[in-house]
């Protein structure tokens, strides 16, 4: 997800401005403010206890979900989609309590989409857990909206937690020289990018466990090589008795467009063709086994099944909200 480092500065400090000049006027004469919309949602995943946690939403143009469609095509399946030119994106981040544990899986944009996005720690008040109860983090890849969580104004938000990231992501942000060939989007968003991973990945560098794909690194926990969309992306399946759901963070954006459409490339992938190809792999077997599905930017909460469509793509079918878990 691309980020525009000048846009969520400016409403970073609208914010802070507007929360200081009006904090006095407010604690004398505010009535109680509304709740908002529900941002935690539990499920439970064999004897896991799991949370859906919003960190937000972001907001992106259709078109760099489907750089290789035609405008015509485009605007067909959003028509379908009943979705605009301007796609609102949400980020989900998960979190598995397995008794053991307590991991989250991404972290969110924390200060770098502060206008609508970097919501996680907030949000994590409501169910009364502390950043410092977090005992491992999962990063599936190195973009801004999922690492970006890592640090507040104060230093890592997650003091006591664990870091685990795929070797090859690792390694391939960490290089001397990173470079992105095959990337679509402008050469600025691209440097951008590149320099998020770098800091925000340094702010680990000594905690970190650089892990291998297809093998068990916690307890219930696999990584599933997902790679193109970066170098080193990974899906996370996760196990507890016989209950499985694979959480398939950035394997597939949209719900619609690149649902329905496996092989429309956004732009900001590393490698479009090698992303496609996956988001067609790791989705057609997870709609052939009926494997449950954590989707990171799928509407709220981001829970559900695939169906295979006839004509090609996959449809997707949300749980029913559950008052319980
Ligand atoms: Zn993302």
């Amino acid at each position: 997800m691309p980020i525009s480092r000048r846009t969520f500065l400016t409403g970073a400090i609208a914010t802070t401005f507007a929360l200081t000049s009006t904090r006095h006027l407010l604690a004398q004469t505010a009535p109680r403010a509304m709740p908002r919309n529900a941002g935690i949602y539990r499920f439970k995943l064999g004897n896991f206890n799991l949370i859906s946690i919003s960190d937000g939403t972001l907001s992106a143009p259709a078109a760099i979900f489907a750089g290789n469609a035609t405008p015509e095509e485009l605007n067909r399946v959003l028509q379908q989609g009943f979705q605009g030119e301007q796609l609102t994106v949400d980020c989900n981040v998960l979190l598995v309590d397995t008794g053991r544990d307590k991991v989250l899986i991404d972290t969110g944009s924390g200060l770098l989409n502060a206008a609508t996005a970097g919501k996680l720690i907030e949000n994590l008040q409501q169910v009364q857990i502390k950043p410092s109860d977090i005992t491992a983090v999962i990063l599936t890849h190195a973009h801004g909206d999922h690492v970006g969580g890592l640090n507040g104004k104060s230093g890592l938000n997650f003091p006591n937690a664990r870091y685990f990231i795929a070797k090859q992501e690792w390694d391939f942000w960490t290089a001397t020289a990173v470079d992105l060939p095959n990337f679509g989007g402008p050469a600025e968003m691209k440097q951008q990018a590149i320099k998020i991973a770098q800091t925000q990945l340094g702010l680990i560098r000594d905690r970190v466990t650089k892990i291998e794909v297809n093998q068990e690194f916690l307890p219930g926990f696999t990584a599933i090589p997902a790679y193109g969309h970066t170098p080193g992306h990974v899906a996370i399946r996760i196990a507890s008795g016989n209950a499985v759901m694979v959480h398939t963070a950035d394997t597939v954006h949209t719900h619609t467009i690149n649902l329905w459409n496996p092989s429309w490339q956004p732009i900001f992938d590393a490698d479009r063709e090698m992303a496609a190809a996956t988001r067609q792999t790791v989705l057609a077997k997870i709609a052939g086994d009926r494997t449950l599905m954590f989707a990171y930017h799928f509407p709220y909460p981001g829970i559900g099944h695939l169906r295979s469509r006839d004509r090609g793509g996959f449809d997707w079918q949300p749980v029913n909200w559950q008052f319980e878990s």
